[in-house]
């Protein structure tokens, strides 16, 4: 059987573990401090920890569940990493490089059950959730690589905006919030985090009330029912009004702004008319809300969907500017690489069924 991952565990967790079997509390900081701080990648690297720990740790817990399979760097510096699991899963995790600092937007789930129309991830459903040390471990793949480049980068921020739906899988991902935020870890600042969900609304309550102080992105992408249901299905059993309710819940709760995502589709939901339809939605909220388009990246397999064309993405802008709306454009990545979430992954898996196909058609001469 697969050990867990070491990542999986909080400072305080890895502390009660350790003092179970009979370790003094101290052993957990100098443990945190090889996986975080040094990080080493065997747990015979912790030379000043007794052996007896060492073998401890050893025997239940690995630090190395991720492979890298395959790495695309694009000429503006992103990088896309694709990670075999254990399991011989694929997950993807891509860094990217701002005025700001590094980012890294990592994947919560093998697959996603959500089925957004335009998203490549989306044709694969999920097989399961990730644990929160194999999220948090993309994390620590990225630093490690940045770490061998010896050029004193550090990952800065982190998207929770991979492959998946994090509220779908709400347990680990506060583990990992809970790993990745702690000041004598990788100390990422809560408010460096942004967790991006395609709008459950209950999941949305929830994590108001636990207060983490990270950022919150939901993904609107069209102004009323009937269009949102086109696009996300998910708005049948969560309708626009429900969303709304819990957003107003969400920043009532913890007074922090809140992002809407809207992926910008052309001809589909990129008029003047949805422009202003968006505006009359978000009314007495654009004092919390920004809305963060998203020009689209088209996927073969969605042909339907084109990109918008730049004049329609700048009227759009200027038209929510103008009613006094907070709003930016999406800055691209990696536009020479399969930039659109989930792209590697799927043309890996087709490439794969395709290489069986072709070999069974052989072998069946
Ligand atoms: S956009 Fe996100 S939530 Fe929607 S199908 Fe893709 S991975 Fe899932």
């Amino acid at each position: 059987m697969n050990k867990a991952s070491i990542y999986g565990l909080t400072f305080d967790q890895l502390a009660a573990w350790l003092m179970e079997y009979g370790h003094k509390k101290f052993r957990a900081s100098q443990v945190w401090d090889w996986l975080y701080r040094k990080r080493v990648t065997d747990f015979s690297e912790m030379v000043d920890v007794n052996p007896d720990c060492i073998q401890l740790l050893a025997d239940h817990f690995t630090i190395q569940t991720l492979d890298e399979h395959l790495k695309q760097e694009s000429a503006d510096g992103t990088i896309k990493f694709l990670f075999k699991l254990q399991d011989g899963n694929l997950i993807e995790t891509v860094l990217m490089r701002h005025k700001y600092g590094l980012s890294v937007c990592v994947t919560t789930q093998v697959g996603c059950n959500i089925g957004c129309s335009f998203c490549a991830s989306g044709l694969l459903t999920k097989s399961r959730d990730l644990s929160g040390g194999e999220i948090v471990e993309q994390i620590m793949k990225v630093q490690l690589h940045l770490d061998q480049a010896k050029q004193d980068e550090r990952v800065s921020h982190i998207v929770v905006m991979g492959i998946g739906e994090p509220f779908d899988n709400l347990n680990n991902l506060v583990d990992f919030l809970q790993v990745i935020r702690d000041p004598k870890g990788l100390a990422i600042g809560p408010r460096h985090i942004t967790v991006s969900t395609s709008g459950l609304a209950d999941k949305i309550v929830e994590f108001a009330d636990m207060n983490l102080q990270v950022n919150l992105a939901v993904s609107l992408h069209a102004p009323n029912n009937e269009l949102r249901t086109r696009i996300m299905k998910i708005n049948r059993a969560i309708p626009i009004e429900k969303l709304m309710q819990a957003i107003d819940y969400y920043l009532e709760k913890t007074n922090r702004r809140i992002t809407l995502e809207y992926i910008l589709l052309k001809d589909v939901n990129d008029r003047r008319e949805h422009a202003l339809e968006l505006v009359e939605l978000i009314g007495e909220r654009r004092q919390l809300a920004t809305v963060n388009l998203i020009p689209y990246n088209p996927v073969d397999e969605h042909s339907q969907y084109q990109r918008s064309e730049h004049e329609s993405v700048r009227a759009f802008y200027d038209t929510l500017k103008k009613q006094g709306i907070n709003c930016s454009v999406r800055l691209e990545h990696g536009t020479d690489i399969d930039a659109a979430c989930g792209q590697l992954r799927s043309k890996q898996i087709k490439a794969s069924k395709d290489n069986n196909l072709d070999q069974n058609r052989t072998e069946a001469g």
